[in-house]
């Protein structure tokens, strides 16, 4: 994934700024603890495509 690309890229729910996730592959929100998946290379910035994640 484009370092730059994901420098630029945040959260459609929060702005938040988002961390990726080099096994899932997925784009991170730590604030709403959603995983934006990424379809060939491109990241899927939805909320309703998003997947909850717990943090720990
Ligand atoms: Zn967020």
């Amino acid at each position: 994934m484009d370092n730059y690309l994901l420098e630029t890229i945040i959260c459609p729910v929060c702005n938040n700024k988002l961390e990726y996730d080099t096994n899932l592959k997925e784009l991170i929100c730590n604030r709403d603890f959603l995983a934006y998946p990424i379809n060939n290379g491109i990241p899927i910035l939805i909320d309703i495509k998003a997947r909850k994640v717990f943090s720990n």
